[in-house]
């Protein structure tokens, strides 16, 4: 309200109001709506660009991208988790599964090898958050890459460790003639003298002496690949190809209980003792070959004999005596 002015009337001798002309009092309030408009306006303006006043639709997106930040923090702990355990995984697997079955152990840099080259994360740049879901991002390639070559690893052990089965079961590792049938472990592989001309020779064998129609039994899995008497000396005999370089021989037989060819499992039948050949008593002479040498079969009994037996036949097989041949 504008205040009431008046003036003095000489005419009247008295005071007169004044009356405002009707033009001003419009152009009056006409600039104060248009000075309110402006300030509410400037305001407005004020309020919405400061961080300390905020509309709901604010205050709940906020809320939700704090929600998403601990979720975030929530799943980095579980790939913590997940990288300890396949970190545990890993480690035996050098260790121990490869270690033992002879493969070289998979070198850290190429476990651990995350993605050369074009930036695969290009596409989750430009954000406020970038950065931790990069970051996150990244670390589940690598672990799902760890898997894939963890996973390979463990292919490549189960078909070793069927291989190694097949190669234990192969190898010769038993005794021809079991011990019950046994008179004696009559000579070793060494220098013996010679039963017909009494020289010193190389005995390339063992002898088992045991009773005429004693089973011989193979001892290893294997190939028969010789059942006769074509070689000089050896008699009656068969060969055993077991693979892996290894071949058995069992000669002096009396009689074959295989024929060429005829796959045997270790502990088959394949003959009975005689002393048929360059031979003084019936006895089985047993040979051990490796790539193509004659190796001392003593160290081919682990699957038949008890530490106190293999000791024992150790001492016999040492002695330096007269062989069977
Ligand atoms: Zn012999």
């Amino acid at each position: 309200m504008s205040k009431v002015k008046y003036y003095y009337d000489p005419d009247t001798l008295s005071y007169r109001k004044i009356e405002p002309k009707k033009s001003k009092k419009y152009r009056n309030i006409f600039l104060f709506l248009l000075g309110s408009a402006l300030f509410g306006f400037l305001g407005l303006i004020i309020l919405l660009n400061t961080s300390w006043v905020n509309t709901p639709k604010e205050l709940s997106l906020e809320r939700e991208v704090r929600n998403y930040e601990l979720q975030y923090d929530i799943l980095n702990r579980k790939m913590d988790q997940m990288e300890q355990v396949l970190a545990n995984i890993e480690d035996r697997d050098n260790n121990i599964y490869r270690l033992y079955f002879e493969a070289n152990p998979i070198p850290e840099e190429q476990r651990r090898a995350g993605f050369g080259g074009v930036n695969r994360y290009k596409d989750l740049e430009g954000f406020n958050n970038s950065e931790i879901i990069i970051d996150a991002t990244k670390r589940l390639d690598i672990i799902q890459k760890e898997m894939v070559i963890q996973s390979k690893s463990l292919d490549e052990i189960a078909k070793l460790a069927e291989e190694k089965e097949k190669l234990l079961a192969s190898i010769p590792a038993i005794q021809p003639v079991s011990n019950e049938d046994l008179t004696r472990m009559a000579s070793g592989y060494g220098w013996r003298s010679d039963p017909f001309t009494k020289a010193r020779k190389m005995h390339w064998g063992m002898d088992f002496t045991a009773p005429r129609g004693t089973p011989i039994y193979a001892s290893g899995d294997g190939k028969v690949v010789r059942a006769d008497n074509r070689s000089s000396g050896y008699g009656k005999h068969v060969r055993i190809d077991h693979g892996y370089g290894y071949i058995s021989l069992y000669g002096h037989m009396s009689k074959y209980n295989v024929t060429v060819g005829q796959k045997v499992k270790r502990g088959d039948l394949i003959g009975f003792v005689g002393s048929t050949g360059r031979s003084q008593a019936p006895h089985v002479h047993y040979e051990v070959f490796k790539d193509g040498e004659r190796i001392n079969p003593i160290n081919f009994y682990y699957g038949s004999l008890s530490a106190e037996e293999f000791e024992n036949m150790l001492r016999l097989a040492n002695q330096e005596n007269q062989s069977l041949d």
